[in-house]
């Protein structure tokens, strides 16, 4: 993690922000004793990697991290890859299912909208660079607030 964090990979992680902030106040000794304190912030998800730390926030979203979550970061990894094509596939079917329901059929107009959101989403992931935030202006998922009612 804390290879991580001086890298700038984990830039937008909770423990990232707090690293600088105890730095730029309290100076070095205090937040690499936070860091060492704190070195559960980092998380591999079926997609790729989570920068939030679960011990300060669980995940409200379900690893729904290709849904905006400002938490994400892509591994590049051929398994995460390979997760992200799969899911692919099956909210493009998820998407064809509904807009062949009836034009008038109830909920049809937001479930092609949701699904086209969910694939935009997917597909950011995988052009996105490893190591990189695919969505800095997202939602922060590990923000119960934001999460839940977002
Ligand atoms: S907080 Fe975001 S990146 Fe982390 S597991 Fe949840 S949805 Fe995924």
């Amino acid at each position: 993690m804390a290879k991580m964090v001086l890298s700038g990979f984990a830039g937008l992680s909770h423990v990232s922000e707090s690293f600088k902030r105890i730095q730029q106040e309290y100076g070095d000794d205090a937040a690499f004793t936070y860091l060492a304190a704190t070195s559960d912030g980092f998380h591999v998800t079926p997609y790729g990697f989570c920068t939030t730390s679960f011990a300060v926030n669980p995940c409200v979203r379900h690893l729904k991290c290709f849904h905006r979550c400002k938490r994400y970061v892509p591994s590049g990894l051929p398994e995460h890859r390979i997760t992200l094509e799969q899911l692919r596939g099956k909210l493009s079917a998820m998407r064809e299912k509904a807009a062949a329901k009836p034009a008038n059929s109830i909920g049809r107009k937001n479930q092609i909208a949701h699904a086209d959101e969910l694939i935009a989403g997917v597909d950011a992931a995988l052009s996105a660079q490893p190591g990189a935030v695919v969505f800095p202006n997202g939602t922060d998922y590990s923000d119960p607030e934001k999460g839940l009612f977002a």
